[in-house]
């Protein structure tokens, strides 16, 4: 079973895209791990192509979907893959169609992580980081070291209010045309909504399966 889940910068795809694929038996496929084992290989034939991004270029469609294709065909990936973060474009989503189709293989399903504004500026605004480990946790929590390595935890510099409403409307705008092109798909599509933010994501991951099992999905 292969399924996309989409959702916004802070909607905590991450966390939700892990515990849905061990939910679904499938396994999560993120494009930056790819790219880090790639770069591992200078050997490998997509090496050069893929150095770019470490030079902070952008890495065009044509390469993030090589990269991909290059993924999928591991063996760990036999049983589905969850894609978090990818597709972005228009593009990326006919090519992703494309490749899955050449193993004979399709999207099954897409959950859009509808997060409202007030539970984004919640999350992002208290967001405390671990200046070691990169651990995340809340201001709630009233912590001012981590609790796994020891290290103090610091704010992002960019978490405030503008750049939320920024990262947002950026997103909208790219996203809004891969919803509607999956669902014209065959794709069973999800919308699940979280206005809550005192959910944890145990809780939200169970909504997403109630909800999937609702529309006969799983
Ligand atoms: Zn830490």
């Amino acid at each position: 079973m292969n399924v996309v889940l989409l959702g916004p910068p802070g909607s905590g795809k991450g966390t939700q895209g892990a515990l849905l694929a061990d939910r679904l038996q499938t396994r999560p496929l993120s494009t930056g791990d790819l790219f880090r084992e790639i770069l591992k290989e200078p050997d490998h034939p997509l090496y050069s192509q893929v150095l770019v991004i470490k030079q902070g270029m952008l890495v065009s469609d044509d390469v993030v979907n090589q990269v991909v294709e290059h993924g999928i065909n591991k063996p760990e990936y036999e049983n589905g893959v969850l894609f978090d973060g990818y597709p972005r474009t228009i593009a990326q989503a006919e090519a992703l169609d494309g490749i899955l189709a050449d193993v004979g293989s399709k999207i099954d399903i897409v959950v859009d992580l509808d997060v409202t504004k007030e539970v984004l500026f919640y999350r992002i605004l208290g967001r405390m980081l671990c200046s070691n480990c990169k651990k995340i946790y809340h201001e709630e929590q009233g912590l001012s070291h981590c609790t796994a390595c020891g290290a103090s935890l610091i704010r992002r510099s960019d978490d405030n209010e503008e750049t939320i409403v920024q990262r947002l409307e950026e997103y909208r705008s790219k996203t809004e045309p891969l919803e509607d092109y999956y669902k014209k798909s065959k794709a069973a599509f999800v919308t699940v909504t979280i206005d809550d933010y005192s959910l944890s994501p145990q809780e939200v991951n169970q909504q997403v399966v109630e909800l999937l099992k609702e529309n006969k999905v799983i």
